[in-house]
């Protein structure tokens, strides 16, 4: 696998999750770019290296880079462009490396921009599937997210009060990531809509996990980032 580059899925938090073909993958490269943000404290935080300390990896030969909040798009998008270049200085050398994500790198991954900027450069990168959060999250509480012949719409945070009332009057199954950017719209419909069925997860497969079917402690909670709403229609409804 000289010269290779490989994008690698390490599902959700559980480490468990993590597929076979994507542990073989990071024990086999000589490089592993893990992603990073800065806390408020100076401090790296990274939801990867805490998956990947809890994997018989090597973790002598992680790099953490750091990704600037997704809202500074542009300050994200050099970070990425730096990346880049360490890692195809790299693999001009013959050296193989990967680059983690968190859940599956091919499902709303900010290192998108990264892969195609690396393909556009001449070193496509390998893709190895992982298991998405919102997949994790059904399973954590035992919920079929789509049974039958119901539809499943996923939204990325900025969910229009259009697609909520759909859930209403069809049998269509919403998932809302990034919730928090949602939330202006969320709250008000949450409450108006106490016939429909809400799953909101937190931190799904780590230590920090939370759950809860209560439309009261839904509306209660702080939304965070890393939280999943999913809305169906009421039990009646099916
Ligand atoms: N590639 C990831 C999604 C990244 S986008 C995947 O396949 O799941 C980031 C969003 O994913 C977060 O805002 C949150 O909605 C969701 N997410 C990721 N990990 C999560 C977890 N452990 N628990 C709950 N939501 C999570």
């Amino acid at each position: 696998m000289n010269g290779q580059i490989f994008g690698v899925s390490l599902g959700p938090g559980d480490p468990e999750l993590i597929t076979l073909k994507a542990l073989n993958t990071l024990n086999a490269v000589e490089v592993i770019f893990c992603p990073g943000t800065k806390s408020s404290d100076g401090n790296v935080k990274s939801r990867s290296m805490n998956i990947l300390r809890q994997l018989p990896v090597d973790t002598a030969k992680v790099r953490l880079f750091q990704v600037p909040m997704s809202r500074q798009r542009e300050e994200a998008l050099a970070a990425y462009d730096r990346l880049c270049a360490e890692i195809l200085s790299l693999i001009a050398t013959g050296k193989s490396v990967a680059v983690t994500a968190e859940g599956d790198a091919c499902f709303y991954s900010s290192a998108n921009y990264m892969y195609e900027k690396l393909r556009q450069s001449g070193c496509p990168v390998k893709m190895i599937a992982g298991v998405p959060a919102f997949i994790a999250a059904g399973a954590s509480v035992g919920l079929h997210v789509v049974k039958q012949q119901e539809r499943l719409l996923v939204v990325p945070g900025d969910v229009l009060v259009e697609e909520l009332l759909e859930t209403v009057v069809s049998k269509r199954t919403l998932v809302i990531m990034k919730v928090p950017l949602g939330e202006a719209v969320l709250r008000p419909f949450v409450a108006r809509h106490p016939e429909l069925q809400y799953d909101y997860f937190e931190q799904v497969g780590t230590p920090d996990e939370f759950y809860t079917s209560d439309v009261e402690t839904i509306l209660a909670c702080t939304f965070t980032y890393f939280s999943i709403l999913v809305i169906r229609p009421g039990i009646n409804k099916n």
